[in-house]
């Protein structure tokens, strides 16, 4: 099974939400899970990254800590994912890409979605692991096309031709935050402030726990199949 596997037709899906480390691949998954069932990716990363550009003093705080692998403010991006998940095209799922990343985010979103006009009866979460081995590999060789978006791995999942995009030819570009001290505060931001929801969602029991360190079209079946044993095509089920 790959991305090329064809869509089911849309329909609704508890919200889904991505959890581990940078690295694991959550935004490669992420854009192919809402290729196949017609939801938003939201990736807070990303939204951030789009912010930090302004001329602000709020877009300085952001890219102050996110510059430095600190995690952003929890009532900030709370504020932000809240904003998001108001919009209309979240009315038949999402996948959270990157948020929550601590518990008091956690806490948060159980607490908006069980509350809020369009309370979600339940959340699939699904948990990527890869081996620390991998890791500094994968985010130094990450890539990406700033144009559409696509990511690339320079040793796992490199484009056909070296440094440009394979779907539009555009020069590839690499993060900021993919450099190797700010990767080390990430990775020690991730274990201090991330892993702890791992066990907060599975004592909730919805946590489905997947093996990230695999190729990524493997990756991505297994990925297909959970939601979909997690999410059976019946009404009650898909409910929101
Ligand atoms: P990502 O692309 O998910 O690795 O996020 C890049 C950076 O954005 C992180 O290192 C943080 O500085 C910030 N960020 C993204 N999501 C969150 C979040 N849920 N909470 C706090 N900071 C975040």
């Amino acid at each position: 099974m790959t991305e090329a596997q064809p869509a089911p037709a849309p329909r609704p899906l508890p919200p889904v939400l991505l959890l581990g480390v940078p690295g694991a691949g959550k935004g490669t998954q992420a854009k192919r899970l809402s290729l196949r069932y017609h939801i938003p990716h939201l990736s807070t990363g990303d939204i951030f990254r789009e912010m930090a550009h302004a001329e602000s003093d709020l877009a300085k705080r952001v890219w102050n800590d996110m510059r430095q692998g600190n995690l952003v403010s929890d009532d900030l991006v709370c504020q932000v994912v809240a904003e998001r998940l108001q919009r209309d095209d979240c009315r038949s799922g999402y996948i959270l890409d990157g948020f929550p990343r601590t518990l008091p985010q956690a806490r948060w979103l159980m607490q908006f979605l069980e509350s809020g006009p369009r309370a979600a009866a339940r959340v699939i979460v699904i948990y990527l692991t890869v081996g620390y081995n991998d890791l500094y590999r994968r985010l130094l060789g990450r890539r990406s096309c700033p144009a559409c978006g696509r990511i690339y791995n320079d040793f796992t999942q490199p484009p056909r031709h070296a440094g440009v995009c394979d779907l539009d030819q555009s020069p590839l570009v690499q993060r900021k935050d993919d450099d190797p001290a700010v990767i080390r505060e990430r990775l020690s931001a991730y274990e201090q402030q991330t892993l702890p929801l791992v066990e907060f969602f599975r004592g909730r029991g919805s946590l489905l726990e997947l093996s990230g360190g695999e190729a990524v079209d493997r990756v991505t079946g297994r990925l297909f199949a959970a939601i979909e044993q997690a999410a059976p095509e019946s009404p009650a089920a898909g409910a929101l």
